[in-house]
């Protein structure tokens, strides 16, 4: 992987050559993944660091600008089309948070990337797997270019186990569906039942 020149030094773009990193907030719906982004973010600000929150356009429950967790905690942020608009709006902060990133185009990675090189603090969060069990767009490369990643766990709504997967509750096919809390449910591997379509060869056919 190149690196652009930039990195690690004095530059324009990193004028005081700042070591930046990328942290990853991961996992299951229902696992507390954009509570625990506001509460970094918040801390920052309390610090009088100055923070910049993105999340994508398209995510628009609940609030159109504000990022809101099921608890109600909210944090205002700005909704962007795509994630080369972030580089434009970031250059004043010193952390960047990114929510719901799943839903970003790949170039979501080499933003995260470009962002830390500038020297700026970049927490990520999103779902690691969609409704299939299947990793979810760009997570798998944040994650591994990440320096620190965390992954949430819900509760199994069906047994109490730690869950880890996103149970979808209806037939709908298509991958994002927004309106969560009915259409969802946080189940643990052993609860979880893959889509029919593509079937879990490796379970007792009984
Ligand atoms: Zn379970």
């Amino acid at each position: 992987m190149t690196r652009p020149p930039d990195h690690g030094g004095l530059s324009p773009t990193n004028p005081r050559g700042q070591t930046g990193w990328i942290e990853v907030i991961s996992g299951s719906m229902f696992s507390g993944k954009t509570e625990e982004l506001i509460r970094r973010l918040r801390r920052a600000q309390i610090a009088r660091q100055s923070v910049a929150i993105f999340k994508p356009r398209l995510e628009d429950r609940y609030s159109e600008s504000d990022i809101v967790s099921h608890s109600q905690l909210r944090i205002p942020s700005t909704p962007v089309g795509s994630p080369d608009e972030i580089l434009q709006h970031a250059d004043e902060a010193d952390v960047i948070g990114i929510d719901e990133a799943q839903f970003f185009q790949q170039e979501i990675v080499d933003v995260a990337r470009e962002l830390a090189n500038r020297g700026k603090r970049v927490v990520v969060a999103g779902l690691d797997k969609d409704f299939r069990g299947e990793p979810f767009g760009a997570m798998p490369e944040l994650m591994a270019e990440a320096e620190y990643v965390t992954k949430t766990l819900a509760i199994c709504m069906q047994c109490g186990e730690p869950a880890n997967f996103t149970q979808r509750l209806t037939s709908d096919e298509r991958r994002i569906l927004i309106g969560e809390t009915d259409l969802y449910e946080a189940r643990c591997r052993r609860c979880y039942e893959p889509p029919v379509e593509k079937g879990n060869h490796f379970k007792d056919p009984t």
